[in-house]
């Protein structure tokens, strides 16, 4: 299959052994009628379970599948971009691979990205998560609503289709924990979204623990802008003046009431500085995840190491097996 492909299929991997067989079935199914032809690109994330084997066996039976292996764990939104970067496409749908976003919505994707948009997002109508995630992310849309100026009610859900100069614009970006939908938005000029039925997720577990929630969410806030650095400062600003003014009404008490009274204040001062101390302590750890970042984009390392590109569906090709063969250095690195 040496045409080049309209729609590319992007999908990151990691211990999805139970799913992968069904989902490439039904993306199979879903994209098998599309003309001009597409391809499904499978990111191995380092899985550690029967993935790897299942995707090179994909990639050698289907001429439309390739594997793109990553070398070890990098989290699932590099795994997505070591996926764009060896997409073709002019459209580009990503997808989880446990099929809580079912395959069969790409082809509403594409066409309405048809219609003229740069970036179609998806609601998830009804969302099959537990509660906590769900409050999480409700939480995490208002933010970035607010921040991009995009309307976008679903920021979490990765069924999402790009147009070719979105992608390519996301890959010239240098940045390293980067949040693909809110980055997306940042390129494009007609946004919309559709809705798409969500799964509860069968096999396995989710591969988000507490602390990669939490890295992720700090990853989308300081993707947007500097605008929490502001809020924050902001904030300070009034604990600081909120605890000027309660400073100036113990003095006045006590000059009004006398010493005693003063003394049963002492516990009041306590408060007042345990909250400003507070929000200091956070305005402090807000301003270390950005030189965080900031200390991990100067260091430039790469994103992630592409181990292997696998399949038949790469340009000019032999039926190859690796990188190297396609003109790549055996390990391709994406950095700066
Ligand atoms: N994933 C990945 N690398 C990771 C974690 C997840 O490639 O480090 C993939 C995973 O295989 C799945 C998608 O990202 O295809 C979403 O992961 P998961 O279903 O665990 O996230 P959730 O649905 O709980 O948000
Ligand atoms: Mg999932």
């Amino acid at each position: 299959m040496n045409e080049t492909p309209a729609i590319s299929v992007v999908v990151p991997v990691f211990n999805e052994e139970g799913s992968l067989e069904e989902l490439l079935a039904r993306v199979r199914e879903a994209c098998g009628p599309f003309e001009p032809a597409y391809e499904l690109i499978l990111v191995d994330d380092g899985s550690s379970d029967g993935s790897v084997p299942m995707i090179r066996a994909a990639a050698e039976r289907f001429p439309e599948v390739r594997g793109v292996l990553l070398n070890r764990n990098y989290g699932q939104h590099a795994a997505v971009t070591a996926g764009l970067e060896q997409s073709r496409g002019d459209i580009i749908v990503t997808l989880d691979a446990d099929l809580q976003n079912p395959p069969e919505e790409i082809p509403r994707l594409v066409e309405t990205m048809r219609q003229g948009f740069d970036v179609v997002g998806s609601i998830r109508v009804p969302r099959e998560d537990s509660l906590f995630r769900r409050l999480a992310s409700a939480a995490t849309n208002k933010i970035v609503q607010r921040a991009t100026g995009v309307e976008m009610h679903d920021y979490g859900c990765m069924l999402r289709a790009y147009s070719r100069p979105v992608v390519d614009a996301m890959l010239l970006c240098h940045e390293r924990s980067t949040f693909l939908p809110v980055l997306a938005n940042r390129f494009a000029s007609r946004t919309t979204e559709i809705e798409v039925s969500h799964a509860a997720r069968r096999e396995g577990d989710s591969k988000y623990g507490l602390l990669q929630l939490v890295s992720l969410q700090f990853d989308l806030m300081t993707s947007i802008s500097a605008f929490p650095l502001r809020a924050m400062t902001l904030m300070g600003a009034l604990l600081a003046a909120a605890g000027f003014f309660f400073a100036m009404i113990l003095v006045a008490a006590r000059l009004a009431f006398g010493a005693a009274w003063a003394a049963d204040g002492v516990f009041t001062l306590f408060a007042v500085l345990f909250f400003l101390l507070g929000g200091q302590l956070v305005g402090l750890g807000l301003l270390g995840e950005y030189v965080g970042r900031i200390y991990d984009d100067v260091r430039a390392r790469p994103k992630f190491l592409v181990r292997e590109v696998v399949g038949r569906g790469l340009p000019d090709a032999e039926p190859s097996h690796t990188s190297a063969a396609v003109g790549l250095p055996a390990i391709s690195e994406r950095g700066v």
